[in-house]
């Protein structure tokens, strides 16, 4: 059987502790896309980690943690992110790289880095990861594919002719050194042999896995509305942060996936520049994101303080559908509990007329809030794992966000760790 856990908004849903909990009853655990541009957080017995590219299977011993053709792959960042765990004493984590899977390499992050500083006032907010260059590269068919490891010399021509393209931008757009193919070869042979031991035909692992009845995981990275495609463009990330492209991402047929968990937190939350209808200012988003999340909403890679807002039920609605959610999971209701009142976007107000679907960006950025407003529960419910131990305001909430998705929520999260969840 095979389930994908994915995003509904912005990311820093909370999938990483959806994923860690459902991984404890699965085989194998897939990241099919992104790279180590956003993290995820998840609080267990060992302890508290962000993990940027390995799997969230990671602290589960037994789990296979596979990292998909799909992703962007940091070899150094992966490898100082096993060294993390196992420092806090997870049992080394199995662990299988697509032999598919292509480089995020140095340059990438220059290139980014430069890119952003070129742009100044209209730079993106990048976390200067790389991730944009790579999937550029990657499209363009210049990228390297970790296989080329393994072959010296077509690796040798190739990083020349990289280098060849790299520094005309570099040298001259960016004013900057230029890049030594020799110097990139020699780091590219160091990182094989940390490689070396997990690199494998992730297909055919999956295609084995799957007829073998195995439960197996495809994580999500970002949400819906980073979707190239489907997001708020520009403003979105470089990969498809869909569940249909995990297939692609992971390597397993469309007719596998079975059910896709799609995560949204009870409130909003956005890391990064973009269109935010329902974001709050002032003193009450101040106060809502030091509440938020496990310590506060700050960005699991850039510590950057996120953006927060009410519940936008139009985004949300639209970022389950483009997913083709079976199962929503709220997190974060134990947040919700200091408010009187607490306001939900149901529509935009886009020329005066209010729609509840959501528009393009162009039209997006003339959007207006409609808001209803439901009454608080005033009531500490974190740890809570009985929905019938819910206060009737917070499960009238709860249903009232399920009528306005039009999906059932089949988990209600009530605090960072990992059970503290309702299975309804
Ligand atoms: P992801 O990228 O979707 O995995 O989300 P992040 O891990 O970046 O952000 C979610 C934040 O919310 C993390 O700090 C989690 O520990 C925290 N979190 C997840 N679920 C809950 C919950 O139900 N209640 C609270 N208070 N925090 C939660």
């Amino acid at each position: 059987m095979v389930k994908a856990i994915v995003g509904a908004n912005w990311g820093d849903e909370g999938k990483g502790k959806v994923t860690d909990l459902l991984s404890e009853t699965s085989d194998i655990v897939v990241r099919f896309q992104g790279g180590a541009n956003a993290g995820h957080t998840i609080i267990n017995d060992y302890g508290k980690f962000a993990l940027h590219l390995i799997p969230s299977g990671a602290c589960n011993p037994g789990t296979m943690n596979i990292i998909g053709s799909g992703v962007a792959l940091d070899i150094p960042e992966l490898m100082e992110e096993v060294k993390a765990i196992t420092a806090a004493g997870v049992p080394a984590p199995k662990l299988m790289i697509s032999d598919r899977v292509q480089l995020l390499m140095p340059y990438h992050i220059l290139q980014d880095t430069y890119e952003e500083e070129r742009l100044a006032g209209n730079a993106f907010g990048s976390t200067k990861s790389g991730i944009a260059p790579f999937y550029s590269d990657k499209y363009a068919k210049n990228g390297i594919q970790i296989n080329e490891l393994f072959d010296e010399d077509s690796l040798k021509a190739h990083l020349q002719n990289i280098c060849t393209l790299k520094n005309a931008l570099f040298v001259h757009l960016y004013h900057k050194d230029p890049l030594d193919p020799d110097v990139l070869f020699a780091q590219l042979m160091e990182w094989r042999e940390m490689i070396r031991p997990y690199v494998g035909n992730v297909h055919q692992y999956l295609k084995e896995a799957v007829a073998a009845g195995k439960t197996v995981l495809l994580e999500g990275q970002l949400g819906s509305l980073k979707d190239p495609d489907y997001g708020i463009y520009p403003m979105t990330t470089s990969s498809h942060t869909l569940a249909g492209f995990g297939c692609v991402g992971a390597g397993i047929a469309p007719k596998d996936l079975s059910q896709v968990y799609v995560v949204t937190k009870a409130y909003s939350s956005a890391v990064g520049a973009g269109e935010f209808v329902s974001e709050l200012f002032g003193s009450e988003a101040e106060e809502l994101r030091r509440r938020g999340g496990d310590a506060g909403e700050y960005g699991a890679k850039t510590g950057r303080p996120r953006r927060v807002g009410w519940f936008d039920a139009v985004a949300t609605r639209y970022g389950c559908e483009v997913q083709g959610a079976t199962d929503v999971v709220l997190t974060c209701l134990d947040v919700m509990g200091y408010l009187d009142e607490i306001k939900v976007c149901v529509g935009y107000e886009i020329d005066g007329e209010v729609t509840r679907d959501f528009p393009v960006t162009p039209l997006l950025k003339k959007a207006k809030p409609v808001y209803a407003t439901l009454p608080g529960w005033k009531t500490d419910v974190r740890g809570i794992t009985s929905w019938d131990a819910l206060p009737a305001e917070a499960k009238g909430y709860v249903e009232y966000l399920q009528n306005e998705i039009g999906c059932p929520i089949t988990m209600v999260s009530t605090g960072p760790k990992r059970h503290e969840i309702i299975m309804r």
